[in-house]
């Protein structure tokens, strides 16, 4: 640990705005750090900014298409819950004014909640809209100060009618890992005569309208895509890798879902063949195939590289050694809770940077005996990691009750895909964080104060679909709590959650 005298303030660029960035700009200005924020959008948010925009290239490996960053899909509803899902010290708790008060609420909700997390911690003011960071590369001696360990970074805004050029002490990147698609091999696909896109373009399910489509992947995105587009589609065809060869059964629940092996190869007259054996005439191939970690802007002479999507090498997934502590990364592992990780790995950032923290660094998990593409699968082991950054910053890694209610939830998630955001068991639980919420101080959210100064608590009945969550026929109980004892407003709470 080093003395209060010896810490230091970093000039740091942070780049991108979304839940990881902004996480990494509070926490870096909160240990005195000097914080810009490059974003190229206009709004902060990320992946959660919506739009009806798709690629030119609706398989997006044209690399002079214009990017479109967001890939969520209109009928996109949280994976996780909200309880689990929300920063630490700012819960995703339901407010007066939530859009959609469920537990495992539809993407709107989220683009507020991250817009209110950059409200009440100023970070908007950091921020430079509508600047594209083109390029990144280790500053040279004669580009200011000592050079070694600096950073330049050239970006442009406003549609290049401003370029600058500028030294950083320290860049941190937070630029999302859900753009560039990874797509299938299919044998035969250069004459296939059908159309093919990737998850990253699908929006809305109505233009497959009594088409057949063969959608890939077993993931998040293709188990909730190919039920959005069976209300629509003739025929809804899901290829998986991790299906044995023989496998070909009709989705329970479903009259036009057929859940098959990987696909074998596609012919000249629109067919696809499966490993199974079976043959359909497809409209539509869907590359649900999740995506590829990619740094268009970053040049560092070879000591990171993307190989077999491991970015590489890096210490805990952030640090790489040679050029620790002044580049790092938030957000590199999947399979976790993305922002209470966000926020602990911009906790440790921060403290490494002002010199409070120290580190001998080297690259981890590699040589472990995994396949180097699961390099930043976390899975289970995401709450060791915490544990151990936690360590690092002096703070728990998880709460016991994030760490009980998300298992399950994974678990569930692959058993009752249809249901597991509706129907759930942990009741028990849910109360707890509420608690702990309602604790908070200092900056955070303080949820008496925010129920307080609402007066009202509207709950939303648990199982009312979201698409009949209009304001003429919302179920809603409005709850004067302005009088309430502080046991009475939680116990509103409870019941507003349960
Ligand atoms: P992003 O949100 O992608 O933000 C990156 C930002 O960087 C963007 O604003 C972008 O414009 C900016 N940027 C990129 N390059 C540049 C550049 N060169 N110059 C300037 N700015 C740049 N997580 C959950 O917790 N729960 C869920 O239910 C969930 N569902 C998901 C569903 C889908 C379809 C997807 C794709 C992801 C989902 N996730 C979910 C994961 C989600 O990605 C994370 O929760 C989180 O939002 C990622 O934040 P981020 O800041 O790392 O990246």
């Amino acid at each position: 640990m080093a003395s209060s005298s010896s810490i230091k303030s970093r000039h740091v660029a942070v780049i991108g705005a979304g839940a990881a960035g902004l996480v990494a700009a509070r926490e870096l200005r909160r240990e005195g750090h000097s914080v810009v924020v490059f974003e190229r959008q206009k709004q902060v948010g990320g992946t959660w900014i919506y739009t009806d925009h798709v690629e030119s290239d609706q398989l997006s490996v044209d690399p002079t298409r214009i990017v479109v960053h967001s890939s969520v899909y209109g009928s996109l509803r949280t994976n996780l819950p909200r309880e689990c899902m929300g920063f630490r010290d700012f819960p995703f708790a339901i407010r007066s004014e939530s859009i959609d008060p469920r537990r495992f609420p539809s993407h709107p909700e989220v683009l507020a909640y991250l817009q209110d997390f950059a409200k009440e911690f100023g970070i908007e003011k950091l921020i430079r809209f509508e600047t594209t960071v083109v390029r990144v590369s280790p500053a040279a001696e004669s580009d200011g100060g000592e050079g070694i360990g600096k950073w330049r970074i050239e970006s442009t805004e406003k549609e290049k009618k401003i370029h600058r050029d500028e030294i950083y002490d320290a860049v941190v990147v937070c630029n999302g890992h859900y753009i560039e698609p990874r797509l299938a091999e299919i044998p035969g696909i250069s004459c296939w005569p059908g159309k093919e896109m990737h998850s990253h373009n699908y929006r809305l399910p109505s233009p497959f309208k009594d088409q057949v489509v063969v959608v890939i992947g077993s993931s998040a995105s293709a188990v909730d895509i190919s039920r959005d587009i069976s209300g629509f589609a003739k025929e809804v065809h899901v290829a998986s890798w991790s299906n044995p060869a023989d496998t070909f059964i009709k989705q329970n629940g479903y009259t036009n879902i057929w859940m098959h092996s990987m696909i074998e190869r596609v012919h000249e007259d629109g067919s696809a063949v499966f490993q199974n054996g079976k043959t359909v005439l497809g409209d539509v191939i869907m590359h649900c195939t999740g995506y590829k970690y990619h740094f268009p802007f970053l040049e560092t002479n070879g000591e990171v590289t993307v190989d077999d999507n491991c970015v590489g090498p890096l210490y805990k997934h952030v640090f790489p050694p040679a050029l620790a502590p002044s580049l790092s990364f938030v957000g590199i592992p999947y399979r976790v809770l993305p922002f209470p990780m966000f926020e602990l790995q911009s906790k440790w950032i921060s403290g490494i940077l002002s010199g409070r923290e120290t580190k001998t660094m080297k690259a981890t998990f590699e040589g472990l005996g995994i396949p180097k593409r699961f390099t930043h699968c976390l899975g289970i082991d995401q709450f060791e990691y915490y544990d151990w950054l936690g360590s690092q910053i002096g703070c728990s890694g998880t709460e016991e009750w994030r760490k009980e209610m998300s298992l399950p939830i994974f678990l569930r998630k692959m058993k009752h895909p249809e249901s597991y955001r509706d129907e759930w068991e942990d009741h028990h639980l849910v109360s707890q964080p509420y608690q702990e919420f309602s604790f908070l101080s200092g900056n955070a959210l303080e949820l008496n104060t925010f129920i307080a100064s609402k007066l009202l608590v509207r709950v939303q009945l648990a199982h009312q679909p979201f698409e009949s969550f209009k304001p003429e026929s919302r179920p809603i109980q409005m709850v004067s709590i302005s009088n309430c004892s502080k046991t009475c407003k939680l116990q509103l709470l409870h019941s507003a959650v349960m």
